[in-house]
């Protein structure tokens, strides 16, 4: 039996805006700092006051450059921006400066992770770059929406997917890989909570095995990535119940409620050419050279997934522990930092993966607020290699004491305060270890019976008498050689 799953594809599509964080806004001089009191960062030209001209940042435009080039975008070296004309209480100038025509960038691809370990490369319309509106505020006052305009006028790029995606978690992973490429490259702090990052999920169905396309809902207003995953989830199945019934999917602007976990019906689609686009008469064409291109790649960073690949082939690190790492541009950096100073590489990993993230977890605090500098994590890791330290003591007892100090101890002088110097003195071992003997003459038969899993019962014990200091490696060579005599 065919399900109504088997006879249906997603066809999905995302719009991505993400509000550049350069020093200025897109046209003027205005700082926007998230969080700032209402209506503190406006001038008249972020008012729209009449006379007012605006002049671009060039740094937007580098850095709508730098995400062409991380996508392998085509960059359109002449481009203009045009008027986008609506009506709004928080687009005070009338319109919205954007590009319509001729996008700054065109084509490329986001490559994402699959469910089956592989990639799969998402096509890009276009980038395209914008001003972003101001902020109508409906949840304050009962009687009244208040309007904060700090926001109007902030840089956007606007990133536009083909639609090649078909399932709600390659939406998920598309908007994965769009954060941590603009986090990498410094052009937005990715944050959705924070509207920095902002989708549109354009969602529609068709039989599979067809290719035509049928009409799309758009979602609007998704805060979280997987909001918008589960968002598409619940959409693919409305659409899919509307078809089996033979009813018509309407093409409409839908929201989200989070809490239902169901898409709701906002308003029918506006007709494109309700905007009156024309060209922006205030501001001349956008000229881009190619020593222009030259000098934004030369600022390119090394990006996630090339980090990845190098931690997996010079380094030798698995692909979960090197996934893990480059997840984040931080953790990236700290490893790459650490790997500088030892060439223990996989222990680096380790060291990171392990005692460091679980400390970050447990405080809720990210890689950039980790006091303790990568030098101390490497006179550890040498520490440990040379066997004067075991790595359970390192990451149980001296690493939680080095952050409890933030750092402010030496690691030589720490383990000689806590005395944490492994034990590697066969005469003292064996002392240990003559005492567990004692202490357990049946076990002691028990074993040279053939119950050699008892070498683990008299390892804990020399552990525990040494307070987890004897070296194990030699412990357990000297267990051996002494339960055989
Ligand atoms: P609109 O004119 O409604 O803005 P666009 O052609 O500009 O539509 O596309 C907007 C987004 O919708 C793009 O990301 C595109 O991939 C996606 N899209 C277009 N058609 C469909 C469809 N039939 N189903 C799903 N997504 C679609
Ligand atoms: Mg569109």
């Amino acid at each position: 039996m065919t399900t109504a799953n088997d006879k249906y594809e997603a066809v999905i599509g995302l719009e991505v805006h993400a509000q550049l964080n350069t020093q200025t806004k897109a046209f003027c001089g205005d700082a926007y700092v998230y969080g700032a009191a209402p209506n503190t960062q406006v001038s008249p030209i972020s008012l729209g006051h009449p006379g007012t001209l605006p002049k671009p940042n060039i740094e937007a435009l580098k850095f709508a450059l730098k995400m062409g080039l991380a996508c392998n975008s085509k960059i359109h070296k002449r481009t203009h921006y045009s008027r986008k004309n609506y009506f709004y209480a928080d687009l005070p100038k009338g319109y919205q400066i954007t590009q319509y025509t001729n996008p700054i960038c065109t084509e490329g691809a986001i490559i994402i992770n699959t469910a089956d370990g592989g990639t799969k490369s998402i096509r890009l319309d276009k980038i395209i770059l914008e001003e972003d509106s101001g902020k109508s505020i409906h949840d304050l006052d009962p009687f009244s929406s208040l309007i904060d305009l700090n926001r109007a006028g902030v840089p956007l790029i606007e990133i536009v997917s083909e639609p090649d995606m078909h399932l709600p978690e390659e939406a998920y992973q598309y908007l994965i890989e769009i954060r941590k490429t603009v986090r990498y490259l410094g052009i937005c702090d990715g944050n959705m909570e924070e509207g920095s990052l902002r989708c549109d999920a354009n969602v529609s169905i068709r039989l599979k095995g067809t290719t035509a396309f049928n009409t799309k809902v758009e979602i609007k207003n998704l805060n979280s990535i997987r909001n918008v995953q589960r968002a598409i989830a619940h959409e693919i199945i409305r659409q899919t119940n509307m078809m089996e019934k033979g009813e018509r999917v309407l093409g409409e602007t839908r929201g989200f409620d989070p809490v239902k976990g169901e898409t709701f019906a906002m308003r029918a689609k506006e007709l494109v050419n309700d905007y009156r686009y024309f060209p922006e008469p205030d501001i001349p064409p956008v000229v881009v050279t190619e020593e222009d291109i030259q000098k934004v790649r030369v600022l390119m960073p090394e990006l996630p997934r090339a980090l990845h690949h190098r931690f997996v082939n010079e380094f030798g690190l698995s692909d979960y522990d090197a996934a893990v790492i480059v997840a984040e541009k931080e953790s990236a950096d700290y490893y790459q930092e650490l790997i500088k100073l030892t060439q223990n590489y996989k222990a680096a990993a380790n060291w990171l993966n392990g005692p460091v993230r679980s400390f970050l977890n447990e405080n809720a605090i990210g890689f950039d607020d980790f006091e303790i500098k990568a030098d101390f994590i490497a006179e550890i890791i040498k520490l440990v290699d040379a066997n004067k330290l075991s790595f359970s003591v390192a990451s149980q007892k001296l690493f939680p004491e080095l952050v409890k100090r933030k750092g402010a101890t030496g690691i030589q002088d720490l383990v000689k305060e806590l005395n944490l110097i492994q034990e590697d003195d066969d005469s003292i071992i064996l002392t240990y270890i003559q005492e567990a003997i004692a202490a357990y003459p049946e076990k002691v038969l028990e074993y040279k019976a053939g119950k050699k899993g008892l070498l683990g019962l008299f390892m804990g014990e020399v552990m525990k008498k040494s307070g987890g200091k004897a070296d194990p490696k030699k412990t357990n060579r000297l267990l051996a050689e002494e339960l055989e005599k």
